[in-house]
């Protein structure tokens, strides 16, 4: 039998009904390789060991009684640090939700707890989920277990790195413009960006709430179908989410690609792209259309508006939902201050990073009267557009395929001191945010430095079965791209 780490998902699952495996040995074996490789990579802000043991030895009992149980009952996840878990820890890597135990479970953690799933640790995160690093936790960094010297990818960092350093089977992501789909090129692992709505964002701390989803970080396609199964679906307490039958993510997974159209928009080409990242992107579209899908050129023009209507309508939404950590209600409070205003002032000064900080006035300035329809209104005609021309495009082809970043993952501290520079990384990832449509970020290939190079699969609304499925094929024509990292 395989090393219980080195398991996929699916293998893991199945280990577990065929009593090959306990989900005690299971989460043994997960605790036992964190406390080896931590010290190394940093994606854990809290390791719940007590708590994992006990929850595997119930989900074994539940196995032992002979009842009927979920597929994945006593697998260990890992979940990002910005969604509920009642009882344990929620920092949002901030200072000022250091010491936030939540008294609720986030409903895409419910989920998965009802199915029998074991919390292993809560990941590391850009703080609120600003960032394209990791580096802006308040707390510590995550190193890309690809390159020690390298950045994990952001904001969902610590979610990617861990499953890369397979310090979990698989882990939650939340995705507003890309901290899901980039961290896992980064990593060289599968993350999905599902449709808007899809999966309830109750419990998990708003960073732009018209743009934030939930999703699932796995080392495989079909790893990934198989969670995103169990978290999604209509919630009552998110009124955004969507009420429809769900059908199981894999239903199509092995129907091949074979006649699928499936477009390249040309300005995820353009110039800015490295050359490697090109050159495996196309690669993979080449093994598609040998499977027998239809490639051909695209273009979306609204493309080259997405990036700054991001940051305006992102900036905007979070300092509106940061409004609520006053030092009154919950989080950090000044130790000393005068009077209410000085309360507020010191809390929201002490307990906040530069980053979050830059966005919260960034946010404000472009709501404030004078601005409101140059900047704010003016990003809100852009994101018309933009799902105007996804539609489009989408009408005449079934899926797009593009790369997910410009680069592969660069140095830590390389682009720190210019947030511009790092605002420009996400390009290619928050057009899909903007747009409300799924997409499936998966490896493609290795740079010369040996570094994972991902692409992502675009789709209409509600066609995560298909993303999967051209995932699925693509895995097949490339082959193992990525290997187990030694560490
Ligand atoms: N990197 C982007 C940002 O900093 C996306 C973050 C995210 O998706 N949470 O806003």
């Amino acid at each position: 039998m395989k090393e219980i780490t080195s398991m996929t998902l699916t293998e893991l699952s199945e280990a577990l009904r065929r009593g090959e495996v306990t989900s005690r040995e299971a989460t043994e074996a997960y605790l036992d390789r964190v406390e080896r490789v931590e010290p190394k990579v940093g994606a854990y802000l809290t390791v719940c060991r007590e708590e994992a043991l006990r929850q595997a030895d119930e989900a074994d009992a539940l196995r032992r009684s002979g009842q009927k149980v979920h597929p994945l009952c006593g697998v260990p996840v890992a979940v990002k640090d910005n969604i509920c878990t009642r009882g344990i820890r929620t920092t949002c890597a901030s200072k000022m939700l250091e010491d936030f135990v939540p008294p609720y479970d986030a409903c895409a953690w419910e989920k998965l707890r009802s199915a029998g799933c074991v919390l292993l640790g809560k990941t590391n995160l850009d703080e609120f989920a600003m960032g394209s690093t990791t580096e802006n936790s308040a707390f510590h960094v995550t190193h890309n277990p690809w390159g020690l010297d390298r950045v994990p990818g952001g904001s969902s960092g610590g979610s990617a790195a861990c499953v890369a350093a397979r310090e979990a089977p698989f882990s939650l992501g939340s995705d507003t413009g890309g901290s899901i789909r980039q961290p896992a090129a980064f990593c060289g692992v599968v993350g999905m960006k599902p449709t808007y709505g899809m999966v309830s964002r109750y419990g998990l701390v708003a960073f732009a709430s018209s743009l934030d989803q939930i999703g699932p970080m796995t080392h495989t396609v079909e790893d990934n179908a198989l969670a995103l199964d169990v978290i999604c679906g209509y919630d009552r307490r998110d009124t955004t989410s969507v009420k429809r039958g769900y059908t199981p993510m894999n239903r199509q997974l092995k129907d091949g690609v074979k006649g699928l159209k499936i477009g390249l928009p040309r300005e995820m080409f353009a110039e800015g792209l490295s050359a490697e990242v090109r050159e495996a992107v196309t690669g993979a579209a080449k093994a598609l259309e040998k499977q027998g899908a239809i490639i051909r050129e695209v273009s979306i023009p609204s493309l080259e508006y997405a990036l700054p209507a991001y940051y305006v309508l992102s900036s905007a939404e979070a300092s509106s939902n940061l409004a609520r950590f006053d030092g009154v209600r919950y989080g950090h409070r000044a130790a000393e201050y005068a009077d209410l205003e000085e309360l507020y002032v010191k809390s929201r000064s002490e307990g906040f990073g530069a980053e979050v900080k830059r966005r919260i006035l960034l946010g404000t300035y472009t709501l404030s009267a004078g601005y409101f329809d140059a900047y704010y209104k003016k990003a809100l005609q852009v994101r018309t557009l933009v799902i105007r021309d996804f539609e489009r495009v989408l009408h005449d082809c079934d899926c797009l395929l593009g790369p997910v970043a410009p680069t592969t993952a660069y140095k830590l501290g390389e682009k720190t001191m210019s947030p511009l520079e790092m605002y420009l990384g996400d390009i290619h990832t928050v057009p899909v945010n903007i747009a409300g449509i799924p997409a499936l970020s998966m490896p493609c290939g290795l740079d010369r430095a040996g570094l994972p190079v991902g692409l992502q699969l675009m789709g209409a609304t509600f066609s995560e079965p298909l993303l999967y499925r051209v995932g699925y094929a693509l895995e097949k024509a490339l082959g193992e791209v990525v290997k187990e990292v030694s560490l």
